[in-house]
């Protein structure tokens, strides 16, 4: 299992609902867990499509130890925005400024349980709940961003090339 970057078509696919929590997908997610948490740059979320499956599924480490796994998420979104860096493991070498709901209400399959669950999550695990759920629609954090200068680069030579090459004009 690898991490898809920038420029991949999986990336931009809309993500198809899962019908059944499985034994393929409980190990799915926790490959996707080990990955997140190892790899050069480690993760708070990763979501399904960012490792080459086109499932509504994604993860989230908020804190150390604290997590959660997520299958056919619905967000409602309960007030007002803030704005905070993000960053994605998906588009290594940049960060930016996201305006986001702060508070929102999450329903989703726990995949461990397999039960329905509503989550209210404020600040930074709204954050990234919204960040992932936007992966299973093929939207990326960078599409909120029209100017190359609004990106703060903490390593340009592993900025994909797609990237930067749609702010050259
Ligand atoms: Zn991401």
């Amino acid at each position: 299992m690898k991490i898809i970057t920038y420029g991949s078509p999986m990336l931009r696919k809309k993500a198809k609902s899962v019908d059944r929590i499985t034994k393929e997908i409980k190990e799915l997610v926790f490959e996707m867990l080990n990955i997140m948490r190892t790899g050069e740059t480690k993760g708070v979320g990763l979501a399904a499509p960012q490792v080459g499956f086109s499932h509504r599924i994604f993860i989230m480490e908020p804190e150390p130890e604290s997590v959660y796994f997520f299958a056919n998420p619905e967000i409602i979104n309960l007030g007002e925005t803030e704005t905070d860096t993000e960053g994605c493991l998906s588009v290594p070498g940049v960060y930016a400024k996201i305006k986001r709901a702060k508070h929102i209400e999450l329903r989703a399959i726990n995949i461990l349980t397999g039960k329905k669950i509503i989550l209210d999550a404020i600040g930074f695990p709204a954050r990234i709940i919204q960040h992932e759920n936007d992966h299973l629609n093929g939207v990326l954090f960078t599409d909120y961003i029209d100017n190359w200068d609004d990106f703060e680069i903490y390593n340009l030579s592993k900025v994909p090339t797609q990237l930067k090459g749609r702010f050259q004009k």
